[in-house]
């Protein structure tokens, strides 16, 4: 068992916020953007002791994170499980209390607010689940789950006409509205997902934030939710924070990428840049791992990554890749590299960063 938390006295800002300043807070047009991440911290408590508890350690989910997300833009989460992008999501919806750090809505300071001011907030920012199964109600109906977000907060009061909206948000994601007064349990995966849509959509929000949206279904549905996701941000001009695995699933939806590793932005731009040209040897090693459905490229080497993610409670000094990086070298293990651009397009936090050769010799097969 954990004892609550105790935020620590704000530290200096690390090497990734430095670059975070004002300029690259305000959108291209000048304009701010949607929302904001500067220093984020999330650091989760080790104790021990039974009655007498004290703390021994921290997991170190999310460590000193910045970005941040242009109005009507699609930025895509990525890494490997354990990396943080999830906590960072839940941390920007507030369903996490950062250590420390700030996240900014809309231009407003949202960090730390609290009552009806954070209901009012959660109005305008929903998240998609990974796994529709277990984030749907099995003894709720499917209209009471999606018309939920509307008694939390007592909007559409008459029966009638909640049933009617319901059903119309049932049909924008593709349900059919008859199938109003059934229950989780009767839909397919990727049914279930498309329920899951419906009920982030009800508040129409002006942030999604889809976590894994896919991970937990056939490929085969895939393709039909990452569509529906796409079309629903068009045609309600949502922001969209798209949280991945794998970056093939990433690619076709997202505007730019931010590559987690153990808790760390390692790299982040536009999604042209950084799939035609990454810079980071653990983006190489991510796109290097992403099958290619080529008879041409079949038998060639694929440099793929071994080892795993070191613990996030034990995180290595320096570079935190560098127990896995192929091109690590003594200053690797002492001095954490910054976020910084690079020259092609992305920033990249590394102080030996991939040249076209060797991603080519990665086999990466994006590289332009
Ligand atoms: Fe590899 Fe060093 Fe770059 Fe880290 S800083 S990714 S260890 S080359």
């Amino acid at each position: 068992m954990s004892t609550p938390e105790q935020a620590p006295a704000r530290s200096e800002p690390g090497p990734q916020t430095a670059i975070a300043d004002a300029a690259s807070r305000a959108g291209a047009d000048g304009t701010e953007p949607l929302v904001s991440v500067r220093g984020l911290v999330k650091h989760f408590p080790i104790t021990r002791g039974i009655i007498f508890q004290r703390r021994i350690g921290a997991v170190q989910a999310v460590d000193d994170v910045s970005f941040e997300v242009q109005r009507g833009e699609t930025l895509g989460i990525v890494g490997e499980s354990g990396c943080g992008k999830s906590t960072t999501a839940r941390l920007i919806v507030r369903l996490l209390e950062a250590t420390e750090g700030e996240v900014r809505f809309d231009g407003r300071d949202i960090t730390h607010v609290k009552g009806a001011e954070l209901k009012a907030i959660r109005r305008e920012m929903q998240i998609v689940f990974q796994d529709p199964y277990s984030s749907l109600n099995p003894r709720k109906t499917v209209g009471s789950i999606i018309g939920e977000p509307f008694a939390i907060h007592r909007l559409h009061r008459d029966r009638a006409e909640r049933k009617q909206v319901v059903q119309e948000l049932m049909k924008t994601v593709g349900l059919n509205p008859e199938h109003y007064n059934r229950y989780p349990h009767e839909f397919s995966g990727g049914q279930r997902q498309r329920i899951g849509v419906a009920r982030s959509l009800a508040l129409q929000p002006r942030l999604l934030i889809a976590d894994e949206p896919v991970s937990a279904l056939d490929v085969s549905i895939q393709a039909q939710v990452l569509n529906l996701l796409r079309e629903m941000q068009e045609r309600l001009g949502l922001t969209l924070i798209f949280i991945a695995h794998d970056l093939s699933v990433v690619r076709h939806m997202c505007d730019r990428v931010a590559v987690m590793y153990l808790g760390k932005v390692v790299e982040i731009g536009s999604g042209d840049a950084l799939y035609g040209f990454p810079r980071h040897p653990y983006t190489g090693a991510l796109l290097a791992a992403v099958p290619v459905a080529d008879p041409d490229t079949h038998g060639s080497e694929r440099r793929l990554l071994s080892g795993d993610v070191p613990s996030p409670a034990f995180p290595p000094a320096g570079c935190r890749f560098h127990t896995r990086c192929p091109k690590a070298q003594e200053i690797c293990k002492e001095k954490e590299p910054p976020l910084e651009d690079k020259g092609s397009g992305t920033r990249t936090a590394c102080h030996f960063p991939l040249t076209r050769e060797e991603v080519v010799a990665t086999g990466v097969r994006t590289a332009q």
